[in-house]
């Protein structure tokens, strides 16, 4: 690991002002991330801002419309708390699908939204990465790519974003609050939150330089009775997924008044899909209307040289979140 000079925050516009001083500079959470990829030599900040001090950025609480969750809230807090178990149990549900029970000891709700794509060359500094470094190639697009998008990628990176708690908090429109170099706090929906690659993989969201997430909200909404997270991994726990899907259902009378599909493993952000949403808002929660979803939702997919198994696995997947979305009624 290279060297770094270390400080520990005392407020957030401290930590602000002082990773906003530095363009090498970052925000120190649980680490479970950021630690691994300075121990690679991937990452190489030359100023670490520890904002874990920051105790108030851990609270959960109850708004006048949902709920608003710290940044620095840990992963295992948040799956656990009553009122995310009671009224977005797709939340916890998905929390609680990803890493270790260890790992979500330390990771936080900021940090699990910061984390970057696994793709082994990205972590391999010998290979060409353009997430890496700009301009070098993308190592995976003629290599290895089982693990790697269908949907939304670029001649630049076919990388996926890894994360389990995102695909959850997308379904759920949450709403991701940051306060800025100026002082300043704005918000941005969970939806433009992330970015695809493009051009520019190296910038896996839209965040400015120094800019801290310090909470992330949720309103109410009717997704609480027929919700369900599934992530179809390569063993059964301690795996980053292959496909996941978080689904949500509203229903009115017997037909489906709301519904929310979002796809994890496959694209460089969460992916919602509008398209099996679509298919299945004002239908019967019947397996064909969920068929019929589950072949919108992968109409568009393109595979590459060694994951077109996602394509199937997919929509197997998108069916059965469905049925246990039904069959999971609290
Ligand atoms: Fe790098 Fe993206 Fe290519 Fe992986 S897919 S090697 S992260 S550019």
């Amino acid at each position: 690991m290279r060297p770094f000079k270390y400080a520990r925050a005392t407020s957030e516009a401290e930590a602000v002002q002082l990773v906003s001083a530095t363009p090498t500079a970052k925000f120190l959470a649980g680490g479970t991330n950021l630690l691994d990829l300075m121990k690679e030599d991937v990452e190489r900040p030359t100023q670490i801002v520890d904002l874990t001090r920051l105790s108030h950025l851990a609270q959960i609480r109850p708004t006048l419309n949902g709920i608003s969750i710290g940044a620095l809230a840990t992963n295992a807090q948040v799956a656990n708390h009553p009122l995310v178990r009671q009224n977005y149990p797709l939340l916890s549900r998905a929390i609680l699908a990803g890493a270790s029970a260890q790992i979500r000891n330390m990771a936080t709700v900021g940090g699990n939204l910061m984390q970057r794509t696994r793709c082994p060359y990205f972590y391999d500094t010998a290979m060409p990465c353009n997430k890496r470094e700009p301009g070098s190639g993308c190592a995976a697009f003629h290599g290895l790519n089982r693990m790697h998008a269908i949907f939304g990628y670029s001649d630049k990176c076919i990388a996926t974003y890894p994360g389990d708690m995102a695909n959850a908090l997308y379904a759920l429109d949450a709403t991701v609050k940051i306060r800025g170099a100026n002082g300043q706090e704005r918000t941005i929906p969970i939806r433009d939150f992330h970015r695809l690659p493009g051009d520019t993989p190296e910038q896996d969201n839209n965040l400015q330089h120094g800019e801290l997430i310090v909470a992330v909200e949720l309103a109410k909404n009717d997704f609480a009775k027929h919700s369900y997270y599934l992530k179809v991994r390569d063993r059964a726990s301690y795996a980053f997924a292959l496909v996941a899907v978080a689904a949500a259902l509203a229903l009115e009378g017997d037909r489906i008044k709301q519904a929310r599909v979002v796809l994890g493993g496959v694209a460089h952000k969460p992916w919602r899909s509008t398209e099996a949403e679509d298919a299945l808002v004002g239908k019967e929660a019947t397996e064909a209307n969920f068929r019929a979803a589950a072949e919108a939702a992968m109409k568009e997919a393109k595979p590459l040289a060694h994951n077109a198994y996602k394509v199937e696995l997919g929509k197997r997947a998108i069916v059965l979140a469905l049925q246990r979305a039904m069959d999971e009624t609290i």
